[in-house]
């Protein structure tokens, strides 16, 4: 089953562009624009696993909609992201307040939207990616792709070569373009800079898989594939 989001937010375009990155990457996303509807399709199931919410709707403030999801046990551990206009001091800790998981401040990137909202569904379990295989050959990654492992020795990468290291366990097998790689781990467009970063991260994740390095393979004015074809 995949993923849901429930999307408030008023602006409507803008709330659209959110459900479609992330439909993209294999979420499902509602959206409405008023609070109250907000709160009536929380009631209905199934429930989504996780809330994105503007803190500035046209009925409700969004603090009142945070509380009454955290006041329903039935909706109580739901993640929340907020979303709001400014970016205030005040307005951190109004998110802070309610139990936000994560806040973003427009204007904002989907992009870094999209991996927020992947990472805390990773997190909580919700994302497709919590029954990929996270073992080949002598490399595993958990789920969070927090950590990785070759023949159980822990790997020193940074955040962002967990994440490389993460996205292409989760594909493996698969050929993935450098664009593609560009828009999933880093969250930006292609270009001639953004490409050879790509390739240089790459690199230097390869020295550091050791004995699983020949797994990562590069195919030739495409991308990057981990693991033999199924
Ligand atoms: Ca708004």
């Amino acid at each position: 089953m995949s993923p849901t989001v429930l999307i408030i937010e008023d602006e409507v375009d803008l709330a659209h562009a959110m459900a479609w990155a992330l439909s993209r990457q294999g979420i499902e996303a509602l959206c409405v624009h008023t609070g109250r509807e907000g709160l009536a399709a929380l009631r209905r199931s199934p429930r989504p696993h996780l809330l994105l919410l503007d803190l500035m709707l046209p009925d409700l403030p969004g603090e009142e909609v945070a509380r009454a999801v955290r006041a329903d046990p039935e909706t109580a551990g739901m993640p929340i992201v907020m979303v709001s206009a400014k970016d205030s001091e005040l307005d951190r800790v109004v998110g802070l307040a309610i139990g936000a998981d994560d806040y973003v401040s427009k204007p904002f990137s989907i992009r870094e939207l999209v991996l927020r909202v992947r990472g805390i569904l990773r997190r909580t379990g919700q994302d497709r990616g919590g029954s990929r295989p996270d073992r080949l050959g002598p490399l595993r990654v958990d789920h969070d792709g927090r950590q990785a492992w070759v023949e159980d020795v822990p790997l020193d990468l940074t955040a962002l070569e967990l994440r490389l290291l993460s996205t292409l366990v989760g594909r493996r097998g698969q050929v993935l373009r450098r664009e593609d790689l560009l828009d999933d781990v880093w969250g930006t467009t292609a270009d001639e800079v953004t490409l050879r970063a790509v390739d240089a991260r790459i690199k230097a994740l390869r020295r550091k898989l050791g004995p699983a390095a020949e797994l990562l393979e590069t195919v030739r004015g495409v991308g990057y594939r981990l693991g033999t074809p199924d």
